[in-house]
């Protein structure tokens, strides 16, 4: 596995490798890795010729910078996990290879208002940030394929929105959500919550399964207020949002009429942590 730090080698690198005839599958992420991420990497390994992780706590995501501060950067630990997992190249820039010219936004990307709903709400420039750090990301690598997780659905719209609208020839691939024995949705984030929390926190995927069982019962809204209150009476649970969306454009639906596949999201504060989960359903 090749490690980079600067973009220059990296680009030379994997100009070698396009000659070679070999695809590019690129996985984006923060580090921190834990199942979730490396599902993606296997994904990739079996659809691409050579796998490219990044590594990047992107500074201009995080509208909270004790939040920047505080994400954890285990990264011998991520090598090691990227080397089992049969990644090829990692690239590990430092801020200033990402943002040479200083970190302001050059161009800003209109996702029709996605980025202001949901995770945007409550994280405002989130989006913006996401969307900067990955287009340049995609400038440097070029990639076939690029790997996102649905844990993250508004980021994969997103992102997938921001492809279209620029006419990138990458291909986005959307990947399961990878869950822990209890079906709480893997994240970083999960670390921070007692054992007994973390394991109350099963609660957020049974609700989500049992809103699709209640689809042919109850109508949407009444399903919603059943799942709300399911999740926050459990002591020290608060749902942020709990939307019936479809899936393509997170518009809210009333009735699953003429849409191809709705998605169930939901955002939910768990003793100040905030865990992210969705079901997709056909
Ligand atoms: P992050 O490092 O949190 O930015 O995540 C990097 C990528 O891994 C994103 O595309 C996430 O959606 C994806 N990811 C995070 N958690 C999971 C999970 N539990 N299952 C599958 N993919 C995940």
């Amino acid at each position: 596995m090749e490690i980079f730090k600067y973009r220059k080698n990296l680009k030379l690198h994997l100009a070698k490798l396009r000659t070679e005839g070999r695809s590019l599958g690129f996985v984006p992420t923060m580090g921190a890795l834990h199942e979730g991420h490396i599902s993606l990497i296997r994904k990739a390994k079996t659809e691409t010729g050579a796998v490219i992780c990044s590594i990047f706590v992107n500074p201009t995501q995080f509208n909270d910078k004790k939040d920047l501060e505080k994400y954890p950067r285990p990264v011998e630990m991520d090598i090691a996990m990227l080397e089992a997992a049969g990644c090829d190249v990692v690239y590990i820039p430092d801020t200033g290879d990402i943002y040479p010219d200083g970190q302001e936004m050059k161009a800003s990307f209109d996702s029709d208002g996605l980025d202001t709903r949901l995770e945007g709400a409550s994280r405002p420039g989130h989006f913006a940030g996401v969307v900067q750090v990955v287009k340049t990301f995609l400038d440097i690598i070029e990639p076939n394929r690029m790997y996102l997780g649905q844990k993250d659905y508004q980021q994969y719209v997103i992102l997938t929105k921001l492809v279209e609208k620029m006419k990138m020839s990458v291909t986005v691939v959307r990947c399961d959500i990878v869950r822990e024995k209890n079906g709480l949705a893997m994240s970083s984030r999960n670390a921070r919550l007692s054992e007994p929390v973390r394991w109350k926190a099963g609660i957020i995927y049974v609700t989500l399964r049992y809103a699709v069982s209640l689809f042919p019962l109850l109508s949407f809204a009444e399903i919603k207020n059943m799942a709300v209150d399911a999740i926050n009476s459990v002591e020290g649970f608060k749902v942020d949002y709990f939307e019936i969306l479809d899936a393509e454009n997170l518009n809210v639906i009333e009735n699953k009429n003429n849409v191809r596949e709705i998605v169930i999201v939901t955002a939910v504060i768990v003793d100040g942590v905030r865990l992210l989960d969705n079901v997709v359903i056909g």
